[in-house]
Order: structure tokens, then sequence, then C-alpha cells
């Protein structure tokens, strides 16, 4: 899994989809620049994410607002007071954690030892073993269940009761080791805010701070009364939104799954009041059914239910998705109750109400979110697909296999050699079917070596032009997946790609 991860980190790279930021001078840590697959991979996913919100659902709307906000927004939602990592510091190393995070990191340790005793067991007793039933006999899974369970719970109350020395004893018992070191010799837990801190105005005196927003949901609670008026939305509805927002993470160290500038992807959906927990049951299924639709494997999603819940929050659940260094939140379905609107109807004096013309009646409406990382997703479509296949043939081949909606490129299309009138056929090709289609050019190198470089990037289709081709017309398609070739004329390829590609 150690080298499942390192070759994803190596593979964005080598394949133009990731770069370190201004690499040239070393870096920036926990920030990432998209190259030229990359920018074209994201951009698939934000499309994917789109399409599926606004123009499936009849009652989601998109905007688009500005990542400096009023300052006051962040105090009405709560994240001047509340938005902070618990960090400990190891005094030997020096290095800085996240400290609800070592001792998440330690119950997975336990979570996997229990798993690999039930996988053994399985082996042992093969058909009709009964996983569930040897969960609640066998000592020593139970033992590493309870304890899990047991430690996550005390550290969700310390959370919520902001005991932070308890947090502390917690990791002490525990005997949790800095990661990199094994040094147990730490400092205190402090809460440290998470948001960037910016000015406005050019002189110094009259300057007003401001903040990089640490999520997208505000700028979508305080157009709430615009949309709903000039769009004259009707409760339930939904308003979406895809942008970037900015927190500054101590612990950034897994590649873009936690990066100090990133993409979300949220919708925010307005109920009425009472009904917010049945739309937020649909919500969850709605949400896990779009990540399944990409066939990236369904079990490779699990929901993790909240115990500790955030202030504004009735119920919360993340889907979490197995990337290459275990199950992480890749996407929060929260129910976040009237909160932010009413905090907001505080804060700025102005009603943030919608008149219920069934019930006759104005109320602050309750709101579902569904709040998805883009550069998580990101991560996840790439680490799910990215595959080293053993061929029949002895050789092993790298294969990208991108859900083919989300590729960067279409189809490449290629000339079977460089003479012979056969690169103006296949650029022809490319000038057919570029208004249409993401597609590439490629005459370099022999055609094997062409087609495993295709592969590498993910390519679901390509396209040979040979010397049959000038008197048939007709070309060869290869398949990236199966490796199958098929002949079919030149005048099908556009009805071929937009079945295999299309949304
Ligand atoms: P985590 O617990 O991993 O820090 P979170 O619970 O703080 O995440 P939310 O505030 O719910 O995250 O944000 C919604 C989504 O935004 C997350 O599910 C995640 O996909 C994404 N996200 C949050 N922080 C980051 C980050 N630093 N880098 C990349 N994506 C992020």
């Amino acid at each position: 899994q150690e080298d499942l991860f390192k070759n994803v980190i190596s593979h964005a790279k080598e394949y133009g989809y990731i770069f370190a930021s201004s690499e040239i001078y070393d870096g920036l840590s926990a920030v990432y620049d998209y190259g030229q697959n990359g920018a074209e991979l994201k951009k698939n996913i934000k499309e994917y994410w789109w399409r599926s919100m606004t123009q499936l659902h009849q009652n989601i709307v998109g905007i688009d607002a500005a990542i400096l906000m009023h300052p006051k927004t962040w105090k009405a939602s709560g994240h001047v007071d509340a938005f902070n990592d618990p960090l400990i510091d190891n005094k030997d190393s020096k290095k800085r954690y996240r400290a609800d995070v070592l001792v998440e990191d330690y119950a997975e340790k336990l979570l996997q030892k229990a798993e690999k005793e039930i996988a053994k067991a399985k082996k042992r007793f093969g058909e009709d073993f009964d996983a569930e039933m040897y969960k609640e006999t066998n000592p020593r899974v139970k033992r590493y269940l309870g304890d899990r369970k047991e430690i996550l719970e005390r550290l969700a109350r310390s959370l919520t009761n902001e005991d932070l020395a308890d947090v502390k004893k917690l990791i002490e018992e525990l005997e949790i080791a800095d990661p990199d070191t094994g040094s147990k010799n730490w400092t205190e837990v402090r809460q440290f805010n998470l948001m960037f801190g910016t000015k406005l105005g050019a002189s110094a005196d009259t300057a007003t701070d401001l903040y990089l927003r640490p999520e997208t949901a505000q700028g979508i609670f305080v157009n709430f009364l615009n949309v709903q008026k000039t769009g004259r939305m009707k409760i339930p509805f939904g308003i979406a939104q895809i942008g970037k927002a900015f927190r500054n993470e101590i612990v950034a160290r897994q590649f873009i799954f936690r990066m100090r500038e990133f993409e979300q992807m949220e919708m925010q959906f307005f109920v009425r009041p009472g009904e917010e927990l049945e739309w937020y049951e649909k919500w969850k299924e709605t949400r896990l059914n779009w990540h399944r639709s990409l066939g990236l494997g369904e079990e490779n999603y699990r929901f993790h239910d909240h115990e500790k819940l955030a202030h504004y929050a009735n119920a919360a659940s993340d889907i979490e998705f197995d990337f290459p260094f275990g199950f992480k939140e890749l996407e929060g379905i929260h129910s976040r109750t009237d909160f932010d609107l009413k905090a907001h109807e505080e804060h700025s004096g102005k009603k943030l109400r919608f008149y219920d013309p069934e019930l006759k009646e104005n109320y602050v409406p309750f709101v579902i979110e569904t709040s998805i990382g883009l550069d998580r997703m990101f991560l996840a479509v790439l680490s799910a697909s990215l595959k080293e296949e053993q061929l029949e043939d002895g050789n092993t081949r790298t294969v990208l296999k991108l859900p083919a909606v989300l590729a960067p490129t279409k189809a490449a299309i290629l000339p079977l050699v460089k003479k012979d009138g056969l690169p103006e056929m296949a650029q022809k090709i490319v000038d057919d079917l570029k208004w249409d289609f993401t597609v590439q050019y490629d005459e370099k190198d022999a055609i094997g070596r062409r087609y495993r470089r295709q592969d590498a990037a993910g390519t679901p289709l390509c396209i040979t032009v040979d010397h049959d081709s000038l008197d048939d017309n007709s070309v060869t398609v290869r398949f990236r997946d199966t490796m199958e070739q098929k002949r079919i004329p030149i005048t099908e390829l556009d009805a071929l790609i937009r079945k295999e590609t299309d949304f």
C-alpha cells in the first residue's frame, strides 16, 4: 500500500498530472500545481459533479461567490472562535502533529489488526465462516474492536469539551510515538486557528483584516435570499458552488489529500424545519450513488457517522474512501440545522427567511450540506485507477484506468508510420474530432510504445491509421482496458467515442 502511494505520486508527476508548487524553488509545503493532464482531469471531475447537481436537479442552481468576504462572515460562522485544530509537538524531534490524528491513526491500526485476524480465520474456516459471530466471540478481535471504540469515544468527548489535557493523557496512555522518530516526549496540546489572514487596503492603519475563505459554504449562505428571490426558488431547493478554500493546515503530509490551498464542491440544500433528517438520509444515499456511478469499486467506500458533532450540526456523516493510506474522509454530509442563516441574521441585522406559501408561514430554513474536496476526489480517482498489469506474454504494463468520462484525452490518433500520407490522414481525423472531444495526435516511436504511453496517461481509446485506411477509410480502434482492437469506418468514430466516453 505504501508502495502504491509512492507510485501514484511519481506517476502523477511523470504524466503531467501534479507538480509541487513553485518546484524550481524547491516547492511550497502542501501546495500543488495541476499539470496539463491534471488540469483536464480536474475540470472533468468538476463538470461531472456540477452537471449531476445542477443539470439533473431542477431545484438546484449554482453560484460562484468571491473568495474574499466581509470579515463579519467568519465571526457569524464561528470560524474566528472555533475553527481550531488541537496540536501537539514532539519535544525531541520538534515536529508538530494534530493530536486527534495521532489518536485516530492508532485506532485505525487496531481496526486493521482485527480485520487481519478475521481474514485469517476466514481462510481457516472457509465457506460457512460467520465474521459477525467471530467479532463477538474471539477474545483478541473483541478486544481490538472494543479498545478502538473506547479510544475514539474518549477522544470525541475530550474534543467536544475542549478537554485538551485529556487528549494528551490519551496519547501518553496509548504510548503513541512520533511516527518519524519513535520519540514519546510530547508537549501539551494547544488549539490553533486554521484561517489565513490577509489585508484589504493600502495603508497599514486603515487596512481591514480579512481572511481567505476556509470553506465555500458561507458564500452560499450570505447569498441565500439573492438566489431564492431572483431564481424564484421554492423550498426545498439547493445552491451549489465549486471554488477555492484555504486552510493553514499543520499536518499536511499526504500529498493532495490535505493541502493549504484546495478546492471544494459544496451544495447547501434548504429544507423545512423538521424535515432535515429525512433529507439528510436522502442526500447520503444520493451522494454515495454518485461515487459508485464512476465505477471505481464499491468496496472502496464506506460511511462514517460522526459521534462528535460540530457546533452547528445535528447529524453528520463522512463518505470515506480507501486511499492508499487507508480509509479517510472524502466527502462530508452534514445536517447544519438553521445555525448559519440564523447567525448571519444576527450579525447582519437582515432577515434571511422564506415565506412558505403552503404552510403560510415565514421561517429560517434548515440546511443539509454535501461537501466534497475536489483534490481529494482527484486523488481517489487517480489511486483507484493506477494498475500494474501482468500480460500474457510475460510483460507488465502500467495503465491508468480512469473512468472514460473523466479522462483528460478521450482518444489518441496515431499514424502507423510517419510517411505514405498516413500522418496527413491522421491529422485530418484530429481536425474533425477536436470540435467535440479532447484528442491528441502522436507519431513518435513505435506503435506499441505509443499504446503504452497512452495507457499510462489514461487515454481510453487509441485510433490507428494504417496503409489499408487509405483504401477502405477505416481505422483500428484499440481499447485501453481490454487491449482489444476493432476495425471501424472513420465515419463511425464520432459515435463510438461518444458512446465510450459520454457523461
Ligand atoms: P479533515 O477532517 O480531513 O480535516 P474536515 O472534516 O475538516 O476534513 P470539512 O470542513 O468537512 O473537512 O470539508 C469538506 C471537505 O473538504 C472534506 O471532506 C475534504 O474532502 C475537503 N477538505 C477539507 N480540508 C482539506 C484540505 N486541507 N485539503 C484538501 N481537501 C480538504
